[in-house]
């Protein structure tokens, strides 16, 4: 797919042109993926004129815990990386959904180490236009790899180098003819996807792995949870759940800041329900694209752009 590439990117502290927001090869960041990371969603609305970022804090403070788990600073506050993300939006043009990453990255310490305690870090934050969410569904398998898991990497931790883990668990899947894949931890319960978390209607209850099992704390399906719960009347229970029930559950879908809800088809070829999105995950996935965007009974979730920056673009000369 040619996408248009966007023209700026924000890099310790300043709009750089997009090609210019890179790290240095060397560093432990690049090196060795020594970076945490934030996926942020802004969306925009048929009623407000402009787009808003989605949990905006809850993600920043995520941003937080993961850079303290793993040993970065952050040098900017919460209201400056807010800021930068409507500075970066606004300067793209950007009015419409996006997905942005903020991450913090280990630099290049002076004794080229990679394991320099005194590694400066810093911060870059870019933004892309989003492809559409997979609403018609996903076929996985369960991976041959399993979660990693607190004893040497924290999955809790949304740290760049726990991604090769799920790169291998999405690469397999992929060769073998399906669309993503369902990880388990080395108890062989049900972690989540390579990049999402994992819920199942069972019983008529909405059921997830907790942390504990190797998930996320995923913001996403926070959210989906209490709209289950205050819209639906849905009970939801967080537990661990065994392999073997992945074959027999009513619905089940995946969730994430990237995609929203996705729902899941088939488990190793075995039909979910019907083989068709379930219509308790379609109910939740309707009603989440309206919390993103101008439900207004989810407001307080949504922070209008408007409120973190003036929406004046930036000139290609004042990038510098
Ligand atoms: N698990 C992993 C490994 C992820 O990368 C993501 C995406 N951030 C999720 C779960 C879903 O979390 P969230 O809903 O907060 O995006």
């Amino acid at each position: 797919m040619n996408r248009t590439l966007p023209a700026y990117g924000w890099l310790d502290g300043t709009l750089v042109p997009w090609d210019e927001c890179v790290l240095h090869a060397r560093s432990a960041g690049a090196l060795w993926g020594a970076t945490v990371f934030e996926g942020i969603r802004s969306y925009s609305s048929a009623r407000q004129q402009d787009c808003a970022l989605f949990r905006l804090d809850d993600h920043l403070s995520r941003l937080h815990r993961s850079a303290r788990g793993a040993g970065l600073s952050v040098a900017y506050s919460d209201a400056e990386l807010a800021g930068a993300c409507a500075q970066l939006l606004r300067a793209n043009g950007f009015t419409g959904d996006a997905h942005l990453t903020a991450t913090v990255y280990a630099g290049l310490s002076d004794s080229l180490d990679p394991m320099d305690p005194g590694t400066p870090c810093g911060v870059h934050i870019t933004a892309i236009a989003t492809p559409p969410s997979r609403r018609d569904g996903v076929d996985v398998c369960v991976s041959s790899w399993r979660r990693i898991n607190s004893d040497s990497m924290p999955p809790l931790i949304k740290a760049g180098g726990n991604y090769q883990n799920s790169r291998l668990a999405q690469s397999e899947a992929q060769r073998n003819g399906y669309d993503t894949a369902l990880l388990v931890n080395n108890r062989g319960t049900v972690a989540e996807g390579p990049g999402s978390c994992f819920a199942a209607l069972i019983d008529g209850e909405l059921v997830s792995p907790p942390v504990t099992a190797g998930a996320l704390d995923g913001i996403t399906l926070d959210s989906i949870c209490q709209l289950a719960r205050t819209e639906f009347g849905v009970p939801v229970v967080r537990r661990e759940v065994d392999r073997g029930e992945l074959y027999g559950v009513q619905e089940a879908f995946l969730s994430g800041t990237m995609h929203g809800v996705m729902p899941i088809k088939s488990v190793d070829r075995v039909p979910v329900g019907d083989g068709k999105p379930g219509p308790l995950t379609e109910k939740l996935a309707t009603l989440y694209e309206q919390a993103v965007r101008d439900h207004p009974a989810y407001g307080h979730w949504r922070t209008p752009l408007a409120e973190l920056a003036p929406p004046v673009p930036v000139s290609a000369g004042e990038a510098r």
